[in-house]
């Protein structure tokens, strides 16, 4: 379930589609699923007509692998850690405050930052498809996108976030986010204790792509050393 590979399926646009159940049997002597061969067919006919060029949606592929990713996300949690008026700007307007550190775009029009607190733990998912936001977390990991995941996030949060090694007090509440591409969700992870005086360079190196998700909390800052 925590397989990490963020795949280059597109639609015509250069969006990542949702992929089919991981679980799904295949009959048709292909690794690809149903909908990767819908959009490669797309594709293919696409371009044959010259309708995209497939240099353009190599490009837009590229960007979201290398140069988009959770490494956004984690400086813009270690700002709002450093930074109270930062903060308080980004749980405001998330999308806005986060166009502060020069993200935005694709996925990233609309995005609500919700805090954790002692209290309170929060957790995205998209039970509907793979509605992330691209800018700060870059492509969704695979067991984002999965039935499982997406069903039981909402049924049985606390036994999925268990599942992901995260265990919380019986009175934490959790708080379940469902995406849309109207609106995306990233974590505001606690910031660890220990790390006062941290430059955010040192603070980003704990924040995991899990912690922005809820799915993971950041890293305890002995680890990180
Ligand atoms: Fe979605």
């Amino acid at each position: 379930m925590h397989e990490d590979h963020a795949e280059a399926v597109r639609d015509v646009s250069g969006e990542p589609r949702p992929h089919q159940n991981a679980e799904h049997d295949h009959d048709h002597g292909s690794e690809l699923s149903e909908v990767e061969l819908r959009v490669r067919a797309l594709e293919t006919v696409l371009v044959a007509k010259g309708l995209v060029d497939p240099a353009a949606l190599d490009a837009i592929v590229e960007t979201y692998e290398t140069k988009v990713g959770p490494r956004n996300g984690a400086q813009v949690v270690a700002h709002a850690w450093s930074d109270p008026a930062f903060k308080a700007r980004l749980l405001e307007d998330g999308a806005k405050a986060i166009r502060e550190l020069g993200y935005g775009g694709r996925g990233g029009e609309h995005i609500a930052v919700v805090e954790n607190t002692a209290g309170i733990h929060n957790l995205v998912v998209c039970t509907l498809c793979s509605c992330y936001p691209w800018p700060v977390l870059g492509l969704p990991p695979v067991w984002y996108k999965s039935a499982p995941y997406r069903s039981r996030a909402v049924i049985d949060p606390r036994g999925v976030i268990a599942e992901f090694g995260v265990h919380l007090p019986e009175d934490t509440e959790i708080r379940v986010w469902d995406s849309t591409s109207e609106m995306r969700y990233l974590v505001l992870p606690m910031r660890p204790a220990g790390t006062e005086g941290w430059s955010e360079e040192r603070l980003a190196a704990l924040v995991t792509r899990d912690c922005m998700i809820g799915t993971g909390l950041p890293l305890w800052p002995d680890a990180a050393q």
